[in-house]
């Protein structure tokens, strides 16, 4: 595996891997790597001849008081777990390389509505954050695959919708949310958890379960169930930020005859903010 830290050097590499007609995908992730971000890069490993992985804790998707100063990260350890996957690249840009000229004047994208609502309504400017990354890492990689998880739901609908409306060549590749035993959803936030919390985390997915049942029964019966289930939740500590039932296509609010939905809920528990989805087709 070569560590490549120059987006130039990444554009040789992969030129001359294109010269020799290979295929390539790019996961990119912030680091701190878990078995979520392994099974992305062993599905990339399958879909293409050469797998690049990025490491890069963007700045801009991260709000004022947010934890990109102590977002967790471990690159000899991330780089032995790439190493073991076989991965070709691990891309490990500074801010510098992403952001020549600096993060105040710097070109943003922007991916209207559904960047505005649930998270991004809570984190404003955090989808221009990470459409911006994501177009230039795809930029300087122009992978054929990328690969993202369904654990970030929002997120990978936001990337689908930019691919698609600047017409860039990458197929957006997304893939189930991996999960502990007891359900909870992997994340490198759950590292701010105390033991206590820990314990009381799987509540989310096991409530995101109930509300899976409940709609199973009539999608019209969300939203009388949806104040207990918060109650439930909040028993336990948690402060939930939303709990909403969406179309799947588009997170849109459902319309009567939708098929396709996905449950979307984020939690703060403690020092952590938690996010996780469920989708239900009928
Ligand atoms: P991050 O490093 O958190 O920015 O995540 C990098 C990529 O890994 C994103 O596409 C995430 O959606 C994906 N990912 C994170 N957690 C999981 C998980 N539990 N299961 C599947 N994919 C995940």
């Amino acid at each position: 595996m070569k560590s490549i830290l120059e987006v130039i050097k990444l554009n040789r590499l992969v030129s001359e891997w294109r010269e020799n007609n290979n295929t390539i995908a790019l996961v990119p992730t912030m680091g701190s790597l878990h078995s979520g971000h392994i099974s992305l890069i062993k599905e990339a490993k399958i879909l293409a001849s050469k797998t690049v992985v990025s490491i890069f804790v963007n700045p801009i998707q991260f709000g004022r008081g947010e934890d990109y100063e102590s977002y967790p990260s471990n690159i000899e350890s991330d780089k032995k777990k790439l190493e073991k996957e076989e991965v070709d690249i691990v891309f490990i840009p500074d801010l510098k390389q992403l952001y020549p000229m600096g993060i105040d004047t710097d070109t943003r994208i922007t991916v209207p509505y559904i960047s505005e609502i649930l998270c991004g309504q809570h984190r404003p400017g955090h989808f221009s954050g990470v459409a911006t990354v994501v177009a230039k890492l795809l930029a300087a990689c122009k992978p054929d695959f990328a690969l993202f998880g369904k654990k970030d739901y929002q997120q990978y609908l936001v990337i689908k919708r930019m691919v698609s409306d600047l017409l860039i060549p990458t197929l957006i590749v997304g893939l189930p949310t991996q999960r502990e035993k007891d359900g909870l959803a992997l994340s490198s936030r759950n590292k701010y958890l105390s033991e206590v919390e820990r314990k009381i985390a799987p509540k989310i997915y096991l409530s995101l379960q109930k509300a899976s049942e409940i709609i199973r029964i009539g999608p019209s019966n969300f939203n009388n169930a949806k104040q207990e289930l918060i109650n439930e939740l909040e028993a336990f500590g948690m402060k939930v930020e939303y709990f909403e039932l969406r179309r799947a296509t588009d997170l849109a609010l459902p319309k009567n005859d939708e098929k396709s939905f996905v449950i979307l809920i984020a939690v703060w528990l403690g020092k952590a903010r938690l996010i996780d989805n469920i989708a239900i087709d009928l």
